[in-house]
């Protein structure tokens, strides 16, 4: 991969991360400010909903700040682009689409293929 495709990555990453991580900032923030007594059941039932949701949420931003950050290491390690299977370059059209991805389509296509037949 060019330098200059590199240093693009690294930049677009480097600010997902940062969004990221506000994000998951601000979401810590309401849960604090959300606790309280309810008197009214039905009051509690939607607060514990919201909070089910809100953990999914937390949970999915966990994994992609995860991912996020391992794709900078790649960039640092100089593995980045490159598919963690077969090896072979990863099209810098397919990282722009999904730039944690660590699979060429090829790879990932199989291992869909792959899933769907063991029924997962
Ligand atoms: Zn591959």
């Amino acid at each position: 991969m060019k330098k200059k495709d590199i240093d693009y990555f690294k930049e677009l990453l480097t600010k997902r991360l940062e969004e990221l991580l506000n994000q998951a900032g601000d979401t810590v923030l309401e849960m604090n400010d959300s606790k309280g007594n309810f008197p009214d059941p039905t009051d509690r039932a939607a607060y514990e909903a919201d909070r089910n949701f809100e953990l999914r949420i937390r949970d999915r931003e966990h994994k992609l700040i995860k991912k996020v950050k391992r794709a900078l290491e790649r960039i640092d390690e100089g593995s980045f682009g490159i598919c963690e299977k077969c090896g072979d370059d990863i099209s810098v059209a397919r990282l722009k689409a999904r730039p944690v991805t660590t699979l060429c389509i090829d790879c990932k296509t199989s291992e869909e293929a792959q899933e769907k037949a063991l029924g997962l």
